[in-house]
């Protein structure tokens, strides 16, 4: 789950790291009294799920409260790689004379959180990884430690020769780290963590995802969610208990179990085909799951074939039939389905399958193929 700038600084301030005030408004009515509040230059931002903002004109510099208005009249509603933007941060402007990038993330490779930081801040990091890897560093913090002071000193080092910069960053690395770990965060950003010309450090801007799993025991974050800003196929899955990534290809994927859902995945594209999603629908035969199901891959306008592909174990695959054919039955659906079912009652479950109408398969290299032949085939019947 990922937060927005504002719920990410909430979690920096309260974590310690000096942070610039700010509102978040929804009107520019709303935007203009904020900025009147704070008097002076402030800076108007788009509260979007997505990186680069600045360059696509959701950050704005404003000189008053008039022009404040003038920029969130623009922002709001404005479209960001996709995502409508609905609220601003209205946050007073502040004088900057350099920009680093300092950030901490989950590394799964090295199964441990991983600093990085960079001097050469307030553009995209990754683009500088790339074209000058000497100006940024790693720092792997072991989990069993934490993070340990001379590591935290060795990143401010890095990034600044002047020690009372290096004082405060010492101190704002530790406090990232806090955030990053209270929050139970894979990945915690500040781009950029400016100098003042009076030499002062802060966090002018601010990016949190959370671990999706550490949202139980931390309800404080998880009531940070804001499905008005994520894919709403995605809302529906989580609300349903399935597990779904959208992906772009055409061929509509609904297997049970993670392990098999990849599988599906890989062999969809070994026979040349291109999966639309990832969705386990977990060890379920249960009918309201695999309507949600249908619904979620259905809503997706380039899917032209839905592949099942469900392993039957504990799970019947009898009871999954009839799941199957009771969903079809209750909503519409114009695109072929095919249907792969194997173990547990196999042979009763393709009887239920073949009786309703369907294509049912117990080999797992058939049923792909046919999926992939039969999106080729509606897609090219569509175009
Ligand atoms: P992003 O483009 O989504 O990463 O948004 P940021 O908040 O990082 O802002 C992008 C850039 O706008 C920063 O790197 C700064 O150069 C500039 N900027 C943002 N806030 C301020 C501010 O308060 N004062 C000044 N002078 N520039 C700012
Ligand atoms: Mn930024």
């Amino acid at each position: 789950m990922d937060l927005h700038e504002y719920q990410a600084k909430e979690r920096f301030r309260a974590a310690g790291i000096p942070v610039p005030p700010g509102e978040v408004a929804t009107t520019a009515a709303e935007a203009e009294k904020i900025a009147k509040k704070y008097g002076g230059a402030v800076v108007v931002k788009a509260q979007v799920h997505s990186g680069g903002r600045g360059k696509a004109g959701g950050v704005k510099l404003a000189k008053d409260a008039d022009e404040a208005r003038a920029h969130a009249e623009k922002i709001l509603g404005m479209d960001i790689k996709g995502l409508t933007v609905e609220k601003v941060l209205v946050t007073p402007a502040e004088d900057i004379a350099t920009e680093a990038y300092l950030g901490v993330l989950v590394d799964r490779a090295k199964q441990a959180p991983t600093f990085i930081a960079s001097a050469a801040g307030g553009i995209d990091i990754e683009t500088v990884a790339k074209e000058t890897p000497e100006k940024v560093r790693y720092l792997t913090v072991d989990p069993r430690y934490g993070l340990l002071p001379h590591q935290a000193q060795w990143i401010a080092n890095f990034l600044y020769d002047d020690p009372g910069l290096i004082k405060q960053t010492t101190r704002i690395v530790a406090q990232l780290y806090d955030a990053f770990r209270d929050s139970g965060a894979s990945m915690a950003e500040i781009n950029p963590l400016i100098t003042t010309p009076n030499g002062e450090v802060k966090a002018i801007d601010a990016k949190m995802s959370i671990d999706d799993n550490e949202l139980f025991r931390r309800p404080d974050v998880s009531e940070m969610r804001d499905t008005s800003s994520e894919p709403e196929a995605e809302t529906r899955a989580r609300e349903a208990g399935l597990s779904y990534v959208k992906l772009d290809g055409n061929v509509g994927c609904c297997v049970n179990g993670a392990g098999l859902a990849m599988a599906t995945m890989d062999l969809v594209k070994y026979y040349g085909g291109d999966p639309a999603n990832f969705l386990d629908i977990g060890g379920s035969s249960n009918p309201d799951k695999v309507v949600a199901a249908l619904e979620i891959i259905t809503s997706d306008p380039h899917v032209k074939a839905i592949l099942f592909n469900i392993f039957g174990g504990i799970t019947r695959c009898d009871d999954v039939a009839n799941g199957i054919v009771t969903a079809t039955r209750r909503i519409d659906i114009d695109v072929p389905i095919v249907i792969r079912l194997t173990g547990t009652n196999e042979k009763e479950a393709l009887e239920i399958l073949k009786g309703a109408g369907f294509s049912a398969y117990t080999s797992m290299d058939e049923v792909v193929e046919e999926a992939v032949r039969l999106a080729g085939a509606t897609a090219a019947r569509s175009a």
